[in-house]
């Protein structure tokens, strides 16, 4: 089972992640907890490529982005699920279409096809959206630490606007959550969704 949370910089993906971590794991079941980008050590140098460098021209962008996604599906995400592992991901193809899709203006669809071929189509069973004002989510950050939350207010609400288009163009995979209410209300909300996934 494939489980990805998605939304914008200060969302609270990871604390999610954890808690959603936790809960799996006291059914026994094998949990990998995994990132993008990053989650490899392939992808840990292409992180830091993209995260602490000046311009990145958008196309070249995007083509790490899914250069790191394609060796990470290969190598960890894969082998997991293959396994019967339950893999709870921070970010996957969503954020590309959102980022450098909405956000850098490249046409979503072919953000899209683009991380589909670097993962020969491998989707998420589902997807959780923590969806957050940017103001919120910059705020929660407490201050810039990377390339990307440097871009300005626009950018961040065009990425939030692709993400819940991405989640109501395909609702059946989607859960999207206010990401101001209480980590423990989104942790309950999230668990119910995912139970019947995992046999709950
Ligand atoms: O969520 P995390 O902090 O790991 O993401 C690292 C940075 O990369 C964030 O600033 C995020 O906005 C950006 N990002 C991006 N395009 C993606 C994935 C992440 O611009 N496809």
């Amino acid at each position: 089972v494939f489980v990805v949370l998605e939304g914008g910089d200060g969302a609270g993906k990871s604390t999610q992640q954890r808690l959603l971590a936790d809960w799996l794991a006291e059914s026994g079941a094998e949990v990998v907890l995994t990132r993008e980008p990053g989650g490899t050590p392939l992808g840990e140098q292409i992180r830091a490529l993209l995260l602490h460098g000046d311009h990145v021209a958008a196309r070249a962008e995007a083509l790490l982005f899914a250069a790191d996604r394609a060796h990470h599906v290969e190598t960890v995400v894969r082998p997991a699920l293959e396994r019967g592992a339950v893999v709870v991901q921070d970010r996957y193809l969503d954020s590309s279409v959102a980022y450098q899709g909405a956000g850098r203006d490249l046409a979503a669809d072919d953000v899209r096809r683009l991380s589909l071929w670097a993962t020969h189509d491998l989707r998420p069973d589902l997807t959780v959206l923590l969806d957050v004002p940017p103001q919120v989510g910059a705020e929660r950050r407490g201050g810039v630490h990377d390339r990307l939350e440097r871009e300005g207010a626009d950018f961040h609400e065009r990425v939030r606007r692709g993400f819940l288009d991405l989640a109501e163009a395909e609702a059946h995979r989607y859960l999207v959550v206010d990401a101001s209410l209480p980590a423990d209300e989104i942790a309950g909300i999230v668990r119910e969704r995912v139970a019947p996934l995992v046999g709950g």
